[in-house]
Order: C-alpha cells, then structure tokens, then sequence
C-alpha cells in the first residue's frame, strides 16, 4: 500500500475536487484528521512518513478516553497535498461526501516508526489544536477474507487523557 499508485487508482480526478499530488521528497511530520461524512461518517488519521501521508479511517473518531478504542481502518497512503482538502467529492465518486479537517498539527514517533508500522504496534505524540499526547495504532490480527488491515487508535493514559465521564471535545 505504499505510495501514490492505490490513491491515483481510485480517484478521477476530472471529477473530483481532490489533489492528484506526488510523493514529496522533503521529510516532514505533519498529522491531521479529517471529518469524512461519507456513506459512513469516519475521521481520517493521516500521519506523515516517507513523502506521504500513511492513513487510517477511525470508525466515530479518536477519543482521549484510553478504555474507549477506536476501530482504524488502514487505507490508501494520501498525497500530502490532501492536507489541505475540504469540500465535497460528488456523490456516486469514490469517498463520495463532505471533508472537513478536524485537527492538523505535527506528529512524532516514540520508537522508530518504520519498524513499529511493520511490528504493528506505533506510539507516537500528537501536537494538534485538538489533540495532544501519547497515543498507539496496534494492529489486530487479520481475519480470513479481510483485504485491508484492521488497527486499534487507543489513547495512552497521561494528562492529555481525559475521564470517562468528562465532556468531549
Ligand atoms: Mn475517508
């Protein structure tokens, strides 16, 4: 799934608002999420690695309650361009819908984050307008019949934390 190939296939981009973008030869550390009211609302994490954003859907978005775990789809890597998209890919297109980035900032890895990916479990820090602190993507074992891979997002417990019962953001 690395690379631009997957995310090219998919779109048309006539018909599409969305970035075509390329594979960026800088080496950067940008995070965002976006709100993604397709057939399924789902925010998408994307975390910059290699010249692209690696990407989960996160089924009913992250929470910062640790016990509450939040199914991350893995998807197509993103064009970094995709940062900056809002709008709405027409319906009938694939991911057809509105967009809406819901948090963006910088992100940085605990441990080395090519061999955490690979392990299957990545700890890393969130500095966002929304979201801080330690968090983890632990992927589940793969279930006969399922092409893509299945991640946890989960909330590691520290300040940026928050109780069950306090108010969501
Ligand atoms: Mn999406």
């Amino acid at each position: 799934m690395a690379g631009l190939k997957t995310y090219h296939a998919k779109r048309r981009f006539g018909v599409t608002a969305e970035p075509k973008g390329k594979i960026a030869r800088k080496a950067g550390h940008a995070f965002v999420i976006q709100k993604h009211a397709a057939r399924r609302l789902h925010y998408d994490l994307r975390l910059e690695l290699d010249g692209v954003m690696k990407s989960w859907a996160v089924t009913r978005g992250p929470s910062r309650v640790p016990s509450e775990k939040r199914l991350a789809v893995q998807v197509e890597d993103h064009p970094i361009d995709y940062n900056k998209f809002e709008g709405t890919i027409p319906a009938g297109e694939y991911g057809g819908g509105t967009v809406m980035v819901w948090d963006r900032g910088t992100w940085s890895p605990e441990h080395d984050a090519h061999k955490s990916l690979k392990k299957g479990h990545l700890s890393f820090f969130l500095n966002g307008e929304k979201l801080h602190g330690l968090w983890h993507l632990v992927r589940l074992k793969k279930r006969r019949g399922e092409s893509k891979d299945n991640w946890l997002l989960i909330k590691s417990n520290d300040e940026a934390a928050r109780k069950p019962r306090a108010k969501d953001i």
